[in-house]
């Protein structure tokens, strides 16, 4: 299945052509030994890992590559997370020399993003060694970066190779497995976001790539407790569907397939738990949750009845700013760019009315959703302990505007 997904999709209906830049994929038990048959050809190999990404994988990778190592990157953060920030970017760019001709990365999201947005600024390729199917970002061409206490996502470059080896995944501590599950379910959000989207706004839509998505997050529906309970072959399956997600995005040139109102939600709490120095939970549990809420949100529309756009720009503002702190600017920056909040789509919304509640009432509802966090072992209690209600509900509110991109949450908030 994967090694289909790499060749393509070629005279797609939707006039695209869909390709993806990785070149080889290896998923299963043992994975790793392929490693130095998919590096003949560079002598000159940089390896990055983190101190704990060192331990399970990195040291294994450095002694199948042994002679061909140039140097290695290992980040020690003591028990913090490495950041994805300007510092961590730094340090890598600086280990990179003329002679490089390889980043080999080892770890999940942030080593992963690291590598990608550094590969891309030096002109280098990179490979992947995965060691947590905790996110679909492997393969993304975005890097998911904290530049100026802002998330943001560059166009990068991503892995000419991805390993991932099923008893490496094993060890992933518990949460990132959750996380690698809650971040497919969680597709169920933006899949539905995504077709309300070409509804409203005649965006851009492939019926193709929609669909695989939405097989991918079937079959992982079926294995969640078997990832969890971290069989080998469930959590190879998950990688798979993780990494194919991410060649649905560089099929499509953007995230939309993989990212919707759930994860601005997730962002909105990441962003606020930076910038206020408050707890926030990685990034696929906080989307399962957070697709919990746009479950509820759908719900509540799909109850309702259109309401004429009314804009009050000063409180709209005044929210931004006591949300976004440091941040501020550069939302209503974003926002002012867009324009979307000049546009008065009142008839248009009327007009499709019937067609939105058909398209909303696709999506799980919010019990289906609260039954899928149970079943990867989670308890939505912790996600409202953690934030309060008021937190949750000003995400839903301006979560939307961190981003470029329609979802219900921009319905809700300016016509129901
Ligand atoms: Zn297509
Ligand atoms: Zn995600």
């Amino acid at each position: 299945m994967i090694q289909e997904l790499i060749k393509g999709i070629h005279d797609c209906p939707c006039g695209k052509d869909h390709s993806c830049p990785t070149e080889a994929v290896e998923i299963g038990s043992g994975a790793l030994e392929k490693l130095p048959q998919l590096c003949a050809g560079y002598e000159k190999i940089l390896l990055v890992a983190d101190q704990n990404t060192y331990r399970v994988g990195g040291e294994a990778a450095q002694q199948l590559l042994s002679g061909k190592l140039e140097g290695k990157v290992i980040y020690q953060t003591g028990d913090k997370p490495l950041i994805p920030n300007e510092e961590a970017l730094e340090t890598l760019a600086a280990a990179v020399t003329d002679k490089t001709q390889l980043i080999v990365g080892v770890g999940s999201g942030v080593i992963n993003d690291l590598c990608k947005q550094t590969a891309f600024v030096k002109d280098l390729p990179y490979f992947i060694v995965a060691t947590a199917p905790s996110m679909d970002g492997y393969t993304s061409v975005g890097s998911a970066l904290i530049l100026k206490g802002m998330k943001v996502t560059l166009t990068a470059r991503p892995p000419k190779a991805v390993v991932a080896d099923t008893r490496i995944l094993k060890t992933a501590p518990l949460e990132m497995i959750q996380a690698g599950v809650g971040d497919i379910l969680g597709k169920h959000s933006c899949l539905n976001d995504w077709k309300l989207s070409a509804l409203i706004n005649g965006e851009y839509f492939c019926q193709k790539v929609y669909d695989l998505v939405y097989e991918a997050v079937v079959r992982v529906q079926q294995l969640t407790e078997a990832a969890v309970n971290r069989e080998e072959e469930a959590l190879g399956a998950l990688m798979e569907a993780l990494v194919a997600i991410g060649f649905e995005m560089s099929y499509v040139g953007n995230s939309r397939p993989a990212s919707g109102s759930e994860h601005h939600l997730s962002h909105f709490f990441e962003i606020t738990g930076i910038l206020d120095d408050a707890p926030y939970f990685c990034h696929g549990i906080d989307v399962i949750y957070s697709a919990v809420v746009t479950a509820k949100l759908r719900e509540k529309v799909l109850s309702s009845q259109p309401k004429p756009y009314h804009h009050d720009a000063a409180a709209w503002e005044k929210e931004i700013r006591r949300l976004y702190s440091t941040s501020a600017d550069e939302v209503i920056k974003l926002q002012k760019k867009m324009g979307w909040y000049d546009i008065d789509g009142y008839q248009n919304i009327c007009d499709k009315w019937q067609k939105i509640c058909e398209v909303l009432a696709e999506a799980p509802t919010e019990a289906q959703m609260l039954e899928m966090v149970r079943r990867i072992g989670l308890d939505y209690s912790e996600f409202v302990k953690l934030y309060g209600q008021k937190k949750i509900d000003d995400a839903v509110l301006y979560a939307k505007d961190l981003k470029d991109r329609y979802t219900v949450l921009w319905l809700a908030y300016q016509y129901c």
